[in-house]
């Protein structure tokens, strides 16, 4: 069976919520492609130093940008990204942007922790 591949992004006022989220479900993680955004992946990999993830450009940077490009070609199977709600974002076209093509090609994608909880539960065996 063809492994999946997920897409981690987190803003920075959620990037704790991030690293909590991977540690707790790090086993239900392990066996997908990791993809994330600069410093997100970088967190992730503080926390569970042995998942493997690849690290694109950070959001401000075009990481957000990549991701899309991603989904675009069909590489992306789920996006986890955790949106901060409260603040502004110098990106934020970007973020609508990332949003948009998920909806575009219909990819699961988890907003906000919660989401992500079941989420990931539904990918199980
Ligand atoms: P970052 O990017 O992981 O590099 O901070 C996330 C974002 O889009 O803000």
């Amino acid at each position: 069976m063809k492994k999946l591949t997920l897409a981690l992004v987190a803003h920075d006022a959620k990037k704790d919520d991030m690293a909590e989220f991977v540690t707790m479900f790090e086993n239900e993680i392990r066996p997908f492609n990791l993809f994330a955004t600069g410093t997100t992946g970088g967190r992730v990999m503080e926390r569970c130093p042995t998942l493997s993830v690849t690290r694109l450009k950070s959001g401000p940077l075009g990481g957000d940008q990549q991701i899309g490009a991603m989904i675009a070609e069909g590489r992306i199977d789920a996006l986890f990204f955790f949106v901060d709600p409260l603040s502004p974002h110098p990106h934020d076209v970007d973020v609508k942007a990332l949003m948009r093509l998920a909806l575009v090609y219909n990819i699961p994608m988890a907003l906000n922790r919660a989401t992500a909880e079941r989420l990931i539960a539904s990918f199980k065996g």
